[in-house]
């Protein structure tokens, strides 16, 4: 915590976990200022983070996220410096600590983290005397994706609240789907979460979500579906039979899709395995589907949230 006074009093971004819902609601509204400005001619705003260091430490894959913070950084006005993790020391077994300490040495404004181990984010935020983005730590939280998500949702239908949302896949190793259920449930969304057996979290009822293991039950009346990718890369033994198989029972299908309120919205985090979570015609579909929208509504989220999070370090008024 910083100072109480602020709307958003906190120093880092680490999760959903530990945020008011009028934060959140703070965040969206931010982010809707961007959304709009980003769609005008000129894109390059009025470099409020001019002469800061943004570094964007990457120790796992990613397009989308990488991408965004780049260029939400760079459209505030920021240096923006990616390391990637196969180009750093950490292939040559520097710890999490040491890298902690470089960075920090470096003397970043802003540092954006995404790193296979759950609370790896939070072991470096704890080290550096500067805010950290959590981009996604393992199977812990995305916060930046659930804001975005939510954005986007609220952009669609003009409030979270009240809509039941399903979320379907491979909930027990994805991030999206914690931090989703965190944020939806604490804007007021009705929360389903549909997934295999072997892919449900044990502790499931601790989200406040109605749990389901069939997927056409989980879809009745859904105002919003939510896709994740099987997380291939987490799982240590299988967990589903065969990709088929988990198509037969958990694909988006445009039949499956029938099943949910006529305007329902179809998302996905990306990447996307057409095919197995989700039939192409479902994805592309010209009014349903709000995935593109999604990777829009990233871009406004993560210059929110850079603005915020600098704020009393560039000694914007009111946030000492
Ligand atoms: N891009 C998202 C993440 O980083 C979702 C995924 O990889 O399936 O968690």
């Amino acid at each position: 915590m910083t100072s109480p006074s602020t709307p958003f009093p906190h120093r880092h971004l680490l999760g959903i976990a530990g945020l008011a819902p009028h934060e959140i609601r703070y965040l969206l509204d931010e982010a809707e200022h961007w959304v709009a400005l980003n769609r005008a001619a000129s894109r390059k705003h009025d470099g409020r983070l001019e002469g800061l260091t943004q570094i964007n430490a990457f120790f796992e894959n990613s397009t989308r996220t990488l991408l965004s913070f780049e260029i939400a950084g760079k459209r505030l006005g920021a240096d923006v410096i990616n390391m990637h993790a196969a180009q750093s020391s950490v292939k040559k077994g520097e710890t999490l600590i040491d890298t902690a300490v470089t960075l920090n040495a470096m003397r970043a404004d802003v540092i954006v983290i995404r790193h296979q181990s759950s609370g790896a984010v939070r072991l470096i935020a704890d080290r550096v005397d500067c805010p950290v983005l959590n981009a996604g730590d393992g199977r812990h939280e995305h916060p930046t994706q659930a804001l975005l998500d939510a954005l986007t949702i609220r952009t669609r239908k003009g409030s979270v609240e009240g809509q039941i949302v399903t979320i379907c896949g491979d909930v027990l190793h994805s991030r999206v789907a914690r931090s989703n259920m965190l944020c939806l449930t604490a804007l007021g969304a009705q929360v389903r979460v549909v997934a295999p057996p072997t892919l449900m979290p044990a502790e499931i009822e601790r989200y406040r979500v109605a749990p389901f293991h069939d997927f056409n039950a989980a879809l009745r009346d859904a105002d919003v579906i939510m896709m994740l990718r099987l997380q291939n890369e987490r799982m240590d033994g299988a967990f589903i039979p065969s990709s088929r198989e988990y198509h037969a029972l958990y694909g988006l299908t445009p039949e499956r899709l029938a099943l949910a309120k006529p305007d329902a919205l179809v998302m996905h985090p990306g990447p996307m395995n057409r095919g197995v979570e989700i039939l192409s015609s479902v994805a592309d579909h010209p009014e349903k589907s709000a995935i593109t929208e999604q990777v829009e509504m990233g871009v406004a989220m993560r210059m929110a949230c850079l603005d915020v999070l600098t704020r009393r370090s560039r000694g914007v008024a009111g946030w000492a």
